[in-house]
């Protein structure tokens, strides 16, 4: 068996600023991420613009240089393969972690689907964009659902329903508007959400005033069918024509994942997992948390900006244990 004296589960810009700080203080660490390197950005949409500017999104104190305001998903690509080329991280891609042990009290066993290691301490910095939330309505299996949005030109001028009316679905509905998809929204709320991005909230709210953008507030999809779907709006049922729904609905952690190590949630709602602030150790001894994955389901908590400084948290206590 590999025995390390740390593993980093998920190689997400969180993931590798861990790594960075374990390398500059000498451990013995590897990274185990479960696709490419920085998968979720990889699976953000083409033309995504961060609402961060690139000094916010830097990690190993190595600056990100952009031309424009904010960075956009290429460039972020970009910036942490680049962050790999100098650091030339331990990391194994395409691996994917299936559990992690506590022996006896005092190591750990990792199990992925290559192989097994063991490790003094683990880090998991698994974030939170591999499972969508569903919207659990009848036709939500056709494959002209989607919970990812990539780019528009396969929805142009088609039906396109966007559901949601957070940034993914804003920078979606506006997107698909433009190159020529006839888009309506289905909001569950009164209004689009006061965290969508300062640029992009007047946009979509002149586009939905002046009707280029038809909008449903306070209402919900009830049966999504092959050619129409069903929507219950203040007014009443209606049912419009449709090809494409774009169930932008949100995503959530794996927190089976993490109870399986034996990681305590919160019983509320949030399923906040049990961490202390100060050190980002969970209940399990050697074991620690790192990233968006520690608000549980309160998603926006952590973020890139405010979660780097995990890494060296963590890594310090480590090395003065
Ligand atoms: P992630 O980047 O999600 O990395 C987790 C990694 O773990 C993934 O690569 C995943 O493949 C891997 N993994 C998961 N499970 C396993 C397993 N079992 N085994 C091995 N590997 C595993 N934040 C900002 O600060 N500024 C922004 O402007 C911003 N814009 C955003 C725009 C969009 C569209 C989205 C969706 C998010 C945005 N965020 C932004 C949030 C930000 O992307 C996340 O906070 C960030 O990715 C968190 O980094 P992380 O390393 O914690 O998690």
């Amino acid at each position: 068996m590999n025995t390390y004296d740390l593993i980093i589960v998920g190689g997400g810009p969180i993931g590798l600023a861990c790594a960075i700080e374990s390398q500059k203080k000498g451990l013995r660490y590897l990274i185990i991420e479960k696709g490419a390197i920085v998968n979720s950005i990889f699976n953000y949409p083409l033309y995504m613009t961060f609402f961060s500017t690139a000094e916010r999104l830097e990690i190993g104190n190595i600056p990100f240089s952009c031309l424009a305001p904010k960075p956009g998903r290429q460039e972020a690509l970009e910036y942490y393969r680049n962050i790999h080329r100098y650091f030339n991280f331990s990391i194994h891609l395409f691996e994917r972690v299936l559990q992690v042990e506590k022996l006896l009290n005092t190591t750990f066993k990792i199990t992925t689907d290559k192989a097994l290691y063991e490790a003094a301490n683990v880090i998991i910095a698994t974030g939170f964009y591999d499972i969508p939330i569903e919207m659990e309505v009848k036709g939500e299996e056709l494959p002209k659902v989607r919970h990812y949005y990539k780019e528009a030109h396969e929805y142009a001028f088609r039906n396109v329903l966007v559901v949601g009316a957070n940034n993914s679905s804003v920078d979606a509905a506006l997107e698909c508007w433009r190159k020529g998809a006839n888009v309506t929204m289905v909001i569950r709320k009164k209004e689009i959400n006061s965290r969508v991005k300062y640029w992009a909230k007047p946009d979509i709210e002149n586009r939905i005033a002046e009707g280029s953008i038809k909008a449903y507030f306070e209402s919900n999809i009830t049966e999504i069918r092959g050619a129409e779907v069903e929507i219950e709006t203040p007014m009443g049922k209606i049912t419009i024509e449709n090809d494409f729904v774009l169930a932008l609905t949100g995503y959530k952690p794996d927190l089976a994942f993490l109870e399986n190590m034996g990681i305590q949630l919160s019983e509320d709602e949030l399923k906040t997992p049990t961490y202390n602030p100060e050190t980002m150790e969970t209940n399990v001894e050697g074991l620690f948390l790192a990233g968006v994955i520690c608000g549980g389901m309160h998603t926006h908590k952590w973020f890139i900006e405010n979660s780097r400084v995990h890494a060296s948290m963590i890594v310090d206590y480590i090395t003065s244990k």
